[in-house]
């Protein structure tokens, strides 16, 4: 399986790291081994000292599909999970200001805990799902698929233009403002329509 992240679709998201709004979606992928299920603690990796948590509704891909044209786009995923979108922001710094790509920053062991997933059937409309994420008890992030620049069925057609996608996949469908710092000890817990989903601990 791989792991899709959208970047920037959330235009405050977008203009708190000075970056312009996107015509198009941005999409960056994690590895398999990035994922992290089942509420594991993340493990503070030594080679950055700006871990950022960045919450994000992800989707569950149910079958193969490339080319998908947007109208059938809603049946190539199955539910609607929370992830967090872990950046070692200072690394993905650097690598912007060079030019080069972000995969040290975005793409490494244990960055993507995922919570279950909730079947698409649960949500009365998957243009309003609310979530929000909290770091200590104290929310930080709150945000609603209504207010993505790409909704969910726009972000499955334009990757499978690229990238085949196949059962199991995720992604990130991007976070929106108040993305910040992890320390060791921190505890972040995110929630999709006020119902708690993921637990992560950070060691
Ligand atoms: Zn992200």
């Amino acid at each position: 399986m791989k792991i899709i992240c959208i970047g920037r679709n959330y235009t405050e998201h977008a203009k708190e790291l000075n970056n312009p709004v996107p015509a198009t979606p941005v999409f960056f992928m994690k590895p398999e081994s990035a994922l992290v299920r089942g509420n594991l603690p993340f493990f503070y990796p030594a080679f950055s000292n700006d871990i950022h948590y960045e919450g994000e509704l992800v989707l569950h891909i149910n079958k193969v599909g490339r080319n998908i044209i947007q109208k059938h786009a809603h049946t190539y995923y199955d539910g609607i999970g929370f992830g967090i979108d872990f950046t070692a922001r200072d690394l993905q710094q650097e690598a912007k200001a060079k030019g080069l790509p972000w995969e040290i920053a975005k793409a490494f062991d244990s960055s993507a805990p995922v919570s279950e997933f909730i079947p698409v059937e649960e949500f009365a409309d998957l243009g309003n799902i609310g979530f929000s994420l909290s770091k200590n008890d104290q929310q930080v992030q709150i945000g609603n698929s209504s207010e993505m620049i790409f909704n969910f069925d726009s972000i499955i057609a334009y990757v499978s233009r690229f990238v085949t996608l196949k059962m199991g996949d995720m992604i990130f469908t991007g976070t929106p403002a108040g993305v910040g710092p992890v320390t060791v000890g921190d505890k972040l817990e995110g929630f999709i329509g006020g119902r708690k989903v993921l637990l992560c601990n950070i060691r």
